[in-house]
């Protein structure tokens, strides 16, 4: 009863388990689903939380039922993802010191709150009662917000991003991220979806809580070989064909289509201006992202232009005179180009007055600088770059737009499931596999062989 509550609210986009709650008071149809019941927002809350089991086997069924209704083509998957906000503030984000310095800004404001506090107290004796529940409740409000952060630091580790290095945590939710969209930052998940070319039916459905796409192939690729494994498909990948937008093109991306025998379209980032059709889209640019590049940093550090080599000796002259020695002459990048690493003397770089036109980061000992020279043969990018770059390859990749773009604009924009109202990867990941199950069941609906000839 619970299931059929959610998945038809769903579909009118009410994802607030309050909104549902009081549909089933006040809709009739709410009503009639729900066999006259009222579940409490809690419990209806609790439900959608405790699917983690059963949600990959409900997606599964819906999926038999596409195959069986002659919706799934099989011959093409496009693979992409959709920033959505979570149901956590970004103004709760920071690193540990960042969190550190808020904490003592709430426990300032404390302080100064509790000082007023008592100076108005005795100011004025006959002071209204609702000014003085307003000064506590600010108080009380601060303090709480204090003790959370300090909760959340004592309990938590620093999160690390893919380099290694600490990225912002959450207070709210750990496991969602500060991602950039089209339409600004948001605190939020990436939710992922691979579509079938013939009727969008989307096969597999999985939230990350990274904004980058480069190693997302592999969990997405294998979950979508699973369920359609269990739905009949004998080696449902092998040979198929896949697209992906350029932020999924990365080594560890091509291998894993590689290794899964998959004919994967994954373009580069440059791949637009190797295409001569392309040669001036410039005229179509928004005004906004004109505008946009008004912002851009004007601040230029020197690249390898300025850098000049030395022929007598072999070094690279630095700008501000000092000669770069080889560190590595056979450098190799993962996707295949190679180089001759060069480094500055540590003395050199310590007190040079050019420093901060030099090294990014001012921390840094001494500048790096590698010269390009070459691609090593047949690497998988450089494969993938032919591949795309052929008549067939962009005609191929064409197509990735027309088949996971609709699922995503009929998931946000026409049926408004656009945030999470949970919180946690597990809980979340839950609410948007529901989200697809709503997409997946309308499409039966509509386009089910059975069902399109009783409409
Ligand atoms: S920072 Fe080092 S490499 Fe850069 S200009 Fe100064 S000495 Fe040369």
């Amino acid at each position: 009863m619970l299931l059929k509550v959610v998945l038809f609210g769903y579909s009118r986009g009410m994802i607030s388990s309050r909104a549902l709650e009081r549909a089933c008071c006040e809709n009739v149809t709410f009503m009639a689903l729900a066999c006259g019941q009222k579940p409490d927002h809690s419990t209806i809350a609790a439900f959608i939380s405790s699917m983690g089991e059963e949600i990959g086997w409900l997606f599964t069924q819906v999926l038999l039922v596409c195959d069986e209704e002659g919706l799934l083509g099989g011959t093409h998957f496009s693979l992409d993802g959709l920033k959505l906000s979570s149901n956590a503030s970004k103004e709760w984000s920071g690193k540990f010191e960042d969190l550190e310095k808020k904490k003592e800004n709430l426990g300032r404001k404390v302080r100064e709150a509790i000082r007023e506090h008592r100076e108005a107290d005795k100011a004025e004796r006959k002071k209204r009662d609702s000014d003085r529940e307003r000064r506590e409740e600010r108080i009380r409000r601060l303090k709480r917000q204090a003790e959370r952060i300090e909760k959340f630091l004592s309990e938590n580790e620093r999160k690390k991003g893919a380099s290694g290095e600490e990225i912002q945590s959450n207070v709210t939710d750990n496991e969602s991220a500060k991602m950039a969209t089209s339409h600004g930052v948001i605190q939020g998940y990436n939710a992922n979806a691979l579509a079938d070319e013939k009727h969008q039916v989307v096969v597999h459905a999985q939230v990350f809580g990274d904004g980058e796409d480069g190693s997302h192939a592999k969990p997405m690729l294998e979950g979508a070989k699973e369920k359609l494994e269990a739905i009949g498909w004998r080696e449902p990948l092998k040979d198929r064909r896949i697209s992906a937008d350029s932020g999924y093109y990365s080594v560890k991306n091509l291998e894993v289509c590689k290794d899964l025998g998959v004919d994967a379209y994954v373009p580069d980032p440059q791949f637009r201006k190797r295409d001569v059709r392309f040669a001036d889209a410039g005229r179509h640019r928004r005004s906004v992202d004109k505008r946009k590049e008004r912002y851009k940093s004007k601040k230029r550090w020197f690249s390898v232009e300025d850098f000049k080599l030395d022929d007598r000796t072999g070094k690279l002259i630095c700008p501000a005179g000092q000669g770069l020695y080889i560190r590595n002459r056979n450098f190799c990048t993962a996707d295949g180009y190679k180089a001759i690493a060069y480094q500055a003397p540590k003395t050199g770089c310590r007190d040079c007055q050019l420093r901060s036109k030099c090294l990014r980061k001012p921390n840094t000992v001494s500048r790096q600088v590698h010269v390009f020279y070459g691609q090593r043969p047949g690497s998988i990018t450089d494969e993938m770059k032919q591949k795309i770059d052929t008549k067939e390859g962009r005609r191929t990749y064409s197509k990735r737009l027309g088949i996971i773009e609709p699922v995503f604009g009929n998931v946000r924009a026409c049926k408004r499931m656009d945030r999470f109202t949970l919180r946690g990867r597990i809980k979340v990941n839950i609410q948007w596999m529901l989200y697809c199950l709503v997409h997946n069941i309308e499409k039966v609906l509509h386009f089910g062989a059975s069902y399109a000839m009783a409409a």
